[in-house]
C-alpha cells in the first residue's frame, strides 16, 4: 500500500427510513400541481449556462416534445446575448442571478432547471419554488440531507413539482434492467457491482475540486451513479454501508475525494460493491441472481449504452437521454405520468 493514503468509514443506515422511501415516495405521483396543465409545451429556464446546459440540455430542448427552452439565467451578459441569438430567446425571459426572483412574474416559464455548482443547488431550487415554478435540480441534489429537506419542503409549500436531473431513469437500457429487477426475471439477486469514474486532469482550480462549491469529489459527482446502480440493480434500499477512500494524487485532489470503494448490504443479504473515482475510467453495472445476470457497459454516460444478459444481448435505439428526461418531467406535470426521479430519491442518495 506504499504511497496510498487510506481512510475507512462505515455506517449502518436507518433501514426504516431509507427502505420506506423506495416503496412510498417513489410510487407514481398522479396528482401533480395544476400549474401549466392547460399548455401543450412547458417553458423551461436553464439556470447556469456552463458545459452541461450548453452541450447537453439546450440541444436536447430543441428535440423535446412537451417542453422547450423558454428562458435563461446567467451571470454573464455576453452569454445571455449569445443564447438569445442562437435560440431565439426574448430578452424579457433572460435573468441574472440578481434579477432571478422576478421570474415569478414570467408566465412563459413553467420549469426552472438548476444547472449550477452543487453548493448553489439548494438556494436556487428554493428560490425557484418560491417563485411558483416547478423545479428540476441537477445531481447531486444538494450538499447535505438538510439542504435536500429544505428543497423538498419549499416545493411542497409552493405546490410545485420537484425532480432531480437523473437522466438514466428515462433511458431505455436502464429502464429495462429496472424492469427485470422489478419482475424478478433473474431471480433473487445476490450480488451487484457498479462503477462510475473518469480521469480528471483539467484545471486544478475548477469548482469540482473545491469542496466549498462541490461538497466533495468523485463520490458527489460520479458516485451518485454507482449508488443509484447498486440500488436499482437489486431493487432495494441498503441497510448498511462500509467504505474506503484512496488517494494517490493528493497534490491535485487537495480538498476532495479521489477514489472511493464501498460495500452495501441489502435486506435479505444481497451485497453490492461500488467504486467511484476522479482518477480512473469505469462505467459498468452488473447484477447476478439465482436465475441469471445482466450487465450494462457502459452504464452511465450519455449513451448509447450497451447491455448483455444471460438471456441474450440488450438492444435499444439511441435517443438523447436529456430529451427523454425533460419530456418525462413535463409529461408528469401535464398528464400525471410518474415522476421518475423525485426529490425524495435525491435525498435518499445524499
Ligand atoms: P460548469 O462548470 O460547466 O458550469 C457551471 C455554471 O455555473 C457556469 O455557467 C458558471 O458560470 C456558473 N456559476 C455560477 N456561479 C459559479 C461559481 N461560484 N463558481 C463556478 N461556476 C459558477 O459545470 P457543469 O458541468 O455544467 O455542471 C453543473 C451542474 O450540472 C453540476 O451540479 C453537475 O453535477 C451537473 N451535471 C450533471 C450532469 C448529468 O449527466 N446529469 C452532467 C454534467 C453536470
Amino acid at each position: 500500500m506504499t504511497g496510498i493514503s487510506r481512510r475507512r468509514f462505515g455506517k449502518t443506515l436507518a433501514g426504516g427510513t431509507v427502505g420506506g422511501i423506495l416503496t412510498t415516495a417513489f410510487a407514481p405521483a398522479i396528482a401533480p400541481s395544476g400549474k401549466g396543465i392547460q399548455k401543450k409545451k412547458l417553458g423551461i429556464a436553464l439556470v447556469g449556462l456552463g458545459s452541461y446546459s450548453t452541450y447537453q440540455l439546450a440541444p436536447a430542448l430543441q428535440e423535446t416534445e412537451h417542453c422547450y427552452l423558454a428562458g435563461v439565467v446567467t451571470g454573464t451578459p455576453s452569454k445571455a446575448a449569445q443564447w438569445q441569438t442562437k435560440y431565439g430567446i426574448d430578452p424579457s425571459h433572460t435573468y441574472s442571478y440578481d434579477t432571478f426572483d422576478r421570474i415569478a412574474e414570467d408566465d412563459d416559464i413553467d420549469i426552472v432547471y438548476i444547472v449550477l455548482p452543487n453548493s448553489m443547488h439548494a438556494e436556487y431550487s428554493i428560490r425557484a419554488a418560491r417563485a411558483g415554478k416547478h423545479v428540476i435540480c441537477e445531481k447531486p441534489m444538494a450538499m447535505t440531507v438538510a439542504e435536500c429537506d429544505g428543497i423538498i419542503g419549499a416545493c411542497k409549500a409552493a405546490g410545485v413539482t420537484l425532480g432531480v436531473g437523473y437522466r438514466l431513469h428515462s433511458e431505455p437500457y436502464t429502464q429495462e434492467v429496472q424492469r427485470r429487477v422489478r419482475e424478478n426475471s433473474i431471480g433473487d439477486i445476490h450480488f451487484v457491482s457498479a462503477d462510475a469514474a473518469y480521469m480528471s486532469r483539467g484545471n486544478p482550480d475548477q469548482w469540482r475540486l473545491n469542496k466549498a462549491l462541490s461538497g466533495g469529489g468523485a463520490l458527489m459527482n460520479m458516485g451518485v451513479y454507482s449508488i443509484q446502480s447498486c440500488i436499482y440493480g437489486c431493487g432495494k434500499n441498503p441497510v448498511s454501508v462500509s467504505a474506503q477512500e484512496f488517494s494517490t494524487r493528493p497534490e491535485y485532489f487537495k480538498q476532495t475525494d479521489e477514489t472511493i470503494t464501498a460495500q452495501f448490504e441489502f435486506p435479505g443479504g444481497t451485497v453490492a460493491h461500488m467504486m467511484t473515482s476522479h482518477n480512473a475510467n469505469a462505467n459498468r453495472l452488473y447484477a447476478s441472481g439465482t436465475q441469471g445476470w445482466f450487465e450494462l457497459n457502459p452504464a452511465n454516460n450519455y449513451g448509447p449504452l450497451s447491455g448483455q444478459s444471460s438471456s441474450g444481448p440488450l438492444s435499444f435505439p439511441h435517443e438523447s437521454q436529456q430529451k427523454l428526461q425533460m419530456d418525462d418531467f413535463a409529461k408528469h406535470i401535464l398528464f400525471g405520468s410518474p415522476n421518475l426521479a423525485p426529490g425524495e430519491m435525491g435525498r435518499r442518495d445524499m
